[in-house]
């Protein structure tokens, strides 16, 4: 009897860490809805002048379009770079306020940091749907409660740079490449760094270098780069 009281008691609460880990509900994207050779480069946690303006020039050298996840608190201290993010043309999505450890805050906390950024997206004339990522991915329980509730994925990812643990460009290029080729690569959505959450000063040299690399590399073997709008996503 008492064994049995023990693996009933294990399997439920493996069952919650499930559920609320890997919450089976919502929509979780993690790349593009295509067969064709198209990618899509995200950068998370800016804005972050002077590094965000040099990835831009970095991505007009290329012509390419990319998408920008802000942090709102970000937003505020440096609205200038998110003018420019905008008039060039790449696509802006919500990171939260103040990039918390979203997936373990109570529901109404989540609500409110994604408003918060949504609000001031919207100030900047920004229309239409906003893509969402939770802070380190964290779409747990909460995260996808509320995401749910709202008809709203959460925009992951299926290749990793790397690039908040290192700023060599040459492994955060290498690191991208491989996992983008390995994967057949088409419609991969590669998550880079413009800012670093727990430092509002991070240099980003490295990855703004590797993005370099990551486009000529890719652009010779015959890759396109989009938006997230600009491509269907699926789970
Ligand atoms: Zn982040």
């Amino acid at each position: 009897m008492k064994s049995i009281i023990t693996a009933v008691s294990g399997l439920t609460a493996a069952g919650l860490l499930w559920l609320f880990f890997r919450p089976p509900f919502g929509k979780n994207v993690v790349r593009l809805n295509t067969d064709q050779k198209v990618v899509a480069l995200t950068y998370d946690d800016g804005p972050n002048p002077p590094y965000t303006e040099r990835l831009l020039d970095v991505l007009a050298k290329h012509n390419v379009k990319a998408t920008f996840f802000m942090i709102g608190n970000r937003i505020e201290r440096h609205p200038e770079t998110v003018h420019r993010v905008i008039a060039e043309g790449h696509q802006i999505g919500n990171h939260s306020y103040s990039h918390p450890l979203l997936g373990f805050l109570p529901p109404t906390y989540v609500q409110r940091e994604i408003e918060r950024t949504d609000q001031l997206l919207r100030q900047f004339g920004i229309v239409g749907e906003i893509v969402f990522r939770a802070p380190i991915l964290t779409r747990f329980l909460p995260v996808a409660y509320v995401l749910a509730k709202g008809d709203r994925s959460h925009t992951s990812c299926n290749v990793w740079s790397w690039d908040w643990t290192t700023q060599n460009p040459h492994k955060i290029t290498e690191t991208v490449l491989k996992k983008t080729l390995s994967s057949t690569g088409a419609g991969s959505i590669i998550v880079l760094h413009d800012g670093k959450a727990e430092n509002k000063n991070a240099v980003r040299l490295g990855t703004i270098e590797a993005t370099d690399r990551i486009i000529t590399a890719l652009k010779r073997d015959g890759y396109r780069f989009v938006r997230l709008a600009d491509v269907n996503s699926q789970s």
